[in-house]
């Protein structure tokens, strides 16, 4: 029977999102890789257990999560089944609707239809009478904010959601949503864009508004999917995401283009007294912006190592520029 440690919140550092009265730790457990019916499931529920033993107490999922699809949140349900029950209070669990995951019209999208159907869907895989944090996936051109601001806030109203966050929204739809939401009252809180050194875009307008809309942020594939990690420093390996045969969004090509920048970054990672991986989750929370860095991991030893990236969150300015340079080389 698993028992989580006792010493479990001793070294992680917890953020408030924004300006609401949750708390996200620093780095997060995303089970989009890894926790599918196609994985080892004794893996996933080994990285989860690990997990909360070392803080994290937020786990991220979607509907479509897997393969196959739903898969995810089912395994997500045997693992708190097992051993995180009783610890339920103790966690942020979170899930998304937005991408393709029922045919016909109303399986996709930013839809009423779509998002309140999905989420009842989730919690029956999931086993829950709520979650934490219900996001709408990405921007529907085909929906009214409105509508699935609309669809967002009911469900809240309903209890089957705590708060409320977007993901992939522009600077501006993010903007547009949240004047909608602060009319409504909804616990609107979080954004969940994508973020790494070798992904700034927040950088270009979407960071104002968080801090404008005093939003919180998770910043999801923080290693670019383990580009930014030691992972390729030295070929491919046989059991790596970019050798994958499913769920193909790293591509050995990525590696070759980056593997130059990977070495420059590892070398001040180095001087640094740390690891590559640890210093690009450090380097995420370095403005005090991003509330979590949303970790995938393959093996709990990822997850020991890159919690270590909170022994070191300070950058010298030349730390930072010296890295820019690399960036922008
Ligand atoms: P990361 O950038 O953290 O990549 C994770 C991968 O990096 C691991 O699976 C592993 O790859 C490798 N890795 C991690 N730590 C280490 C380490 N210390 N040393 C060496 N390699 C390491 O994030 P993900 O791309 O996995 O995304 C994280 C989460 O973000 C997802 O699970 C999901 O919850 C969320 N997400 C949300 C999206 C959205 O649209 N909202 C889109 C994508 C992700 P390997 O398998 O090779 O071991």
């Amino acid at each position: 029977m698993y028992i989580a440690k006792e010493d479990r919140y001793e070294k992680m550092i917890y953020n408030r999102v924004g300006n609401s009265g949750l708390k996200l730790s620093a780095l997060s457990i995303g089970m989009w890789y890894n926790f599918g019916g196609i994985d080892v499931y004794e893996n996933g529920r080994a990285i989860a257990t690990r997990a909360f033993d070392l803080g994290i107490t937020h786990f991220d999922l979607a509907n479509n999560y897997g393969p196959p699809a739903g898969s995810a949140e089912m395994n997500f349900a045997r693992i708190l089944q097992q051993d995180l029950k009783p610890y339920r209070d103790e966690l942020v669990i979170s899930t998304k609707a937005g991408h393709y995951m029922w045919p016909g019209p109303y399986g996709d999208g930013g839809s009423k239809k779509y998002l309140v159907s999905s989420l009842d869907q989730s919690l029956k895989r999931l086993g829950l009478d709520y979650v934490d944090i219900y996001y709408h996936h990405r921007p529907d051109e085909n929906t009214p904010l409105e509508e699935t601001a609309e669809a967002l806030d009911l469900l809240v109203r309903q209890g089957k959601a705590l708060y409320v966050g977007v993901s992939n929204y522009t600077p501006e739809q993010t903007r547009q949503i949240a004047d909608i939401f602060e009319a409504k009252n909804t616990p609107f809180i979080i954004h969940q864009p994508s973020y790494s050194m070798f992904n700034r875009w927040i950088e270009d307008g979407l960071k104002d508004v968080l801090v404008e809309k005093q939003l919180g942020a998770i910043a999801y594939s923080p290693l670019a999917q383990g580009l930014l990690t030691d992972r390729y420093l030295n070929g491919i390996p046989e059991d790596s995401r970019a050798n994958r045969k499913t769920g193909l969004w790293l591509h050995k090509e990525n590696v070759d283009e980056t593997i130059e920048k990977v070495n420059a970054l590892n070398l001040i990672a180095k001087e640094r007294g740390q690891t590559l991986a640890e210093m690009a989750v450090a380097w995420i929370l370095r403005d005090g912006i991003v509330t979590s860095v949303l970790i995938g991991a393959s093996k709990v030893s990822q997850v020991e190592a890159n919690v270590k990236a909170l022994d070191n969150l300070t950058f010298s300015a030349d730390e930072l520029a010296a890295i820019d340079k690399v960036l922008k080389g």
